[in-house]
């Protein structure tokens, strides 16, 4: 019935590293802001880990959106 898979559920992927910019990479848009769920096809549990994995980066001063 779902036709839209979250990208990492199906890749079994539990934890989202800060560290990871390469996949955070594709949850940020050109300017930096984390996109929407409409947008990412992640799940509620995978936005959220998205989300405070790539917050807990910018405090760490990496950068996204850039390449
Ligand atoms: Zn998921």
């Amino acid at each position: 019935m779902r036709k839209r898979y979250c990208y990492l559920c199906k890749n079994k992927i539990e934890t989202v590293e800060p560290t990871d910019t390469g996949t955070l990479n594709h949850y940020v848009s050109y300017f930096g802001v984390i996109e929407p769920r409409s947008k990412t096809r992640l799940c509620q549990k995978h936005q959220k880990k998205i989300s405070s994995a790539i917050k807990k980066a910018r405090d760490l001063g990496l950068k996204f959106g850039e390449s």
